[in-house]
């Protein structure tokens, strides 16, 4: 049975991730999430029922349109997958609970913070501030979730993540902006104190590494900023699942 639910949280996860396609076009460029219906981005045909099976369709079309053959956007099966074996994950991690629908929001808010950062270079407001209230709710309302730091502790987070960017953004000296300011309070919000030490620290070693291999290989010149959003939702995502693991095995060294 085990087995079998696994496969349908990968299969809801598809699903939710062509979804989180949609907002992830659309909400960068202020476009409503539900008119037009989908449709090809190069010769605007709308799309039926058989062109828009997560994964499949675009495995079985070769990644081009059915209409006008035109390239469809690799991000799209990327984010589908993604969230498909995230789905499936979580529900390994935490069954049939509250703690799966707690984790499956925030990565689902993670995975769309992070792909539009790496596409424009944005943190947008209008998906953090009710973020923000979301996860405010969810520490007033559920405390007691595994994934969940309550009130006092997510209010520490948030504090501790907004002073903690600051330090860092005037260090960097416009490597970093606002919206990572306010990316790494969500998540302070989120993860709460300690975790959100966890998560920063996740984030700026794996950005730091990122950056020396673009560097190396040349990808990216010394001035080019790297977004740092999708390394602090990386972070997050880490610190939320099994930051208290890491911090014990931490701890367990010495
Ligand atoms: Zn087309």
């Amino acid at each position: 049975m085990e087995i079998i639910w696994a496969v349908v949280f990968a299969l809801l996860g598809m699903a939710v991730g062509s979804f989180l396609n949609v907002v992830i076009d659309r909400l960068p460029s202020a476009k409503s999430l539900v008119f037009p219906a989908s449709h090809c981005g190069s010769c605007q045909q709308r799309l039926s029922a058989k062109d828009l099976i997560p994964v499949l369709s675009y495995l079985a079309l070769r990644g081009r349109c059915r209409y006008c053959q035109a390239p469809i956007p690799r991000r799209l099966l990327w984010v589908e997958m993604g969230s498909g074996a995230l789905f499936a994950y979580l529900y390994w991690l935490y069954g049939l609970s509250p703690d799966l629908a707690a984790s499956a929001f925030y990565g689902c808010l993670f995975l769309v913070l992070m792909v539009i950062d790496l596409e424009h270079g944005l943190i947008l407001n209008k998906i953090v501030y009710p973020a923000m209230v979301v996860a405010l709710a969810i520490n007033i309302f559920l405390p007691d979730l595994e994934v969940v730091p309550g009130i006092a502790s997510g209010a520490g987070g948030a504090g501790l993540g907004l002073g903690l960017f600051l330090l860092i953004v005037i260090a960097s000296r416009g490597g970093m902006g606002w919206g990572d300011i306010k990316m790494a309070t969500l998540i302070g919000l989120v993860t709460g104190f300690p975790l959100v030490l966890v998560a920063i620290l996740l984030a700026v070693v794996l950005g730091g590494l990122v950056a020396v291999v673009l560097l190396l290989l040349k990808l990216r010149g010394r001035k080019q900023a790297i977004p740092f959003g999708p390394f602090l939702s990386l972070g997050a995502m880490a610190a939320l699942l099994h930051g208290t693991s890491l911090v014990d095995w931490y701890l367990g060294l010495f």
